[in-house]
């Protein structure tokens, strides 16, 4: 695909999703016309060129968009939550339908390889369809009662508005984690997405309010496109969002905290993460060479999940870390849209200077380059953010190697015991991710074990990267302690009430009291 191709390419992708020169970056009940006083460029990390343009909300905007979704969270509690599910099954159909019209955009705005983009609307359809069936499912539980002809049980009931804030590189799927779980539960949800990904967040919503005007459901979404550092802070410090659900970087995360728990409100947060691999000398080579390779270079290390340290044990580290090296040195980098390619640009400019930042610390700090990525340039998409993937022998002992860059850097360090790999693989401040490739059993069951991975994730014989949605999805220590997604995470978005019912002709009371009156 040439420069003139990718043009092309951006043309129609737009065109298809609907997305004028300058859009209207607000939605609640409809898209607000743009005022276009504040508005953002939105530029393709693909070839470095203009998008288009979209508006940010400024407080007026902000505040009628919350106002209008605690309206119609009274509307929305008034259908069962089958129903609901119903609804968010009839989103998830048409997700399917625009499926690759939306990756596309995925592509445009974010740098995302054709099958990672599309990949981006399947976890949202995925997941629509999971909420569907848990809206049958949001069980309580019953207990016994020590008093005589009494009844114990936990009811459910939705929180009321909330507020998702989400990160760039993952534009639209992780708001739908917490989006379409939050709505079967019965809330109503608004939506901070990054203005990075502020178009793909225009393209969804597009097709998610159609879809729910032709049903005659509520519009139970709302969009702020809007400046972290303005709608964000609104969203943190307004009372009336009971839950902020949060991901991004530690160091904004913290101060969201920091917000929310000052109003004694709810969050989930998903911060960076640090994540690692260690590959056993009882691995089978072929299987982690493939879960490093992919965790540690697909979204070109932009994933939370991206592998970013591999501890290699001595025993297999030349021959592991010599084929490794081989994977680095010809991994194909360029346009992603192009059949092939594997790796395609960092998000911005800013990404590319961090990553080169990095690689000079390192070395500063004793590491030794294997593979020394650089920027490149990209015949007809020479304005394009891409470098080429690093690989570097490193000391545990390196401040570096305990901090998240957001970018294709991994970190290789050996290891002689288990207990000396896990000790390593837990040294750092994040807690998402982690791997063990190994057959051994012990070694397997000793890193499942308390003693083994401090994260949220833990995997086995498969990559740090690509969590599936069925799972309780979250990390600890500076990754935040959030969980979304799967399992049990539905209860995050409700009230638990302890509901005690007397059926009996009189009142005992507990603790034996006797209470005369
Ligand atoms: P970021 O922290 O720069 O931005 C995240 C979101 O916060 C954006 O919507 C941004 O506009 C908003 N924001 C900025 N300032 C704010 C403020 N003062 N108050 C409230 N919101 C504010 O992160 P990013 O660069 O978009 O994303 C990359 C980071 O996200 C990485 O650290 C990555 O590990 C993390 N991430 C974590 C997960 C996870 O599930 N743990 C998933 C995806 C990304």
């Amino acid at each position: 695909m040439s420069g003139d191709e990718f043009s092309s390419f951006r043309e129609e992708t737009l065109k298809k999703n609907g997305i004028k020169n300058l859009e209207n970056g607000i939605f609640y009940g409809t898209f607000i016309e743009p005022k276009a006083e504040d508005k953002y460029t939105s530029i393709s990390p693909v070839d470095g060129h203009r998008n288009s343009e979209f508006t940010l909300a400024d407080r007026t905007e902000y505040d009628n968009a919350v106002k209008y979704l605690e309206e119609v969270f009274e509307k929305w509690n008034e259908v069962t939550p089958p129903k609901r599910g119903d609804i968010i099954r009839a989103i998830g159909d048409s997700l399917s339908k625009n499926k690759s019209k939306l990756g596309a955009l995925v592509s445009l705005e974010a740098g995302k390889t054709v099958a990672e983009g599309e990949g981006e609307i399947q976890e949202m359809i995925d997941i629509a369809y999971f909420a569907s069936g848990l809206s049958r499912q949001l069980y309580g539980l019953t207990m016994t009662s020590e008093r005589k002809e009494h009844r114990m049980m936990e009811i459910w009931n939705p929180i009321g508005t909330i507020g998702v804030i989400s990160a760039f590189n993952f534009p639209s799927a992780v708001w739908s984690w917490n989006a379409f779980i939050a709505a079967v539960c019965g809330n109503t949800v608004l939506w901070k997405p990054s203005t990075k990904g502020g178009l793909v967040s225009i393209g969804v919503m597009k097709v998610i309010s159609e879809t729910l005007n032709e049903l005659g459901s509520p519009q139970i979404f709302a969009l702020v496109n809007g400046k972290g550092g303005e709608v964000g802070d609104w969203m943190a410090e307004d009372g009336r969002l009971k839950l902020i659900s949060f991901t991004g970087s530690t160091a904004t995360g913290k101060r969201v905290n920091e917000k929310v728990a000052k109003r004694l409100g709810r969050t989930i947060l998903e911060l960076g993460g640090n994540n690692c691999a260690i590959v056993s000398r009882h691995a089978n080579m072929e299987i982690a060479l493939k879960g490093v390779a992919f965790g540690a270079l697909a979204t070109t290390g932009q994933r939370c999940t991206s592998t970013r340290r591999v501890l290699v044990d001595e025993a297999i580290y030349d021959e592991f870390v010599k084929r490794l090296k081989n994977i680095y040195e010809n991994i194909p980098v360029g346009n992603p849209r192009k059949d092939g390619i594997l790796v395609g640009p960092l998000i911005d400019e800013q990404a590319v200077k961090k990553y080169n930042e990095a690689l000079e610390v390192a070395s500063a700090q004793g590491g030794k380059i294997i593979v020394h990525g650089k920027p490149i340039k990209i015949k007809g998409l020479e304005n394009g953010f891409y470098v080429r993937p690093s690989l570097i022998e490193a000391k545990p002992e390196m401040e570096i190697t305990k901090v998240e860059t957001f970018a294709p850097i991994l970190y290789v360090f050996k290891y002689r015991t288990i207990e000396e790999a896990i000790s390593i693989h837990n040294s750092v401040p994040q807690g998402l991710s982690s791997s063990i490739f190994t057959e051994n059993l012990r070694e397997e069951e000793k890193f499942l074990s308390f003693a083994g991975s401090d994260c949220g994730i833990v995997n086995v014989n498969t990559s740090t990267a690509g969590a599936e949605i069925g799972g309780a999805f979250g990390g600890e220590k500076e990754t935040g302690s959030g969980r979304e997604s799967g399992s049990d995470a539905w209860k995050l978005y409700m009230r638990r009430q302890t509901v005690t019912v007397n059926y009996g002709k009189d009142i005992p009371l507990s603790q034996g009291v006797k209470f005369e009156v």
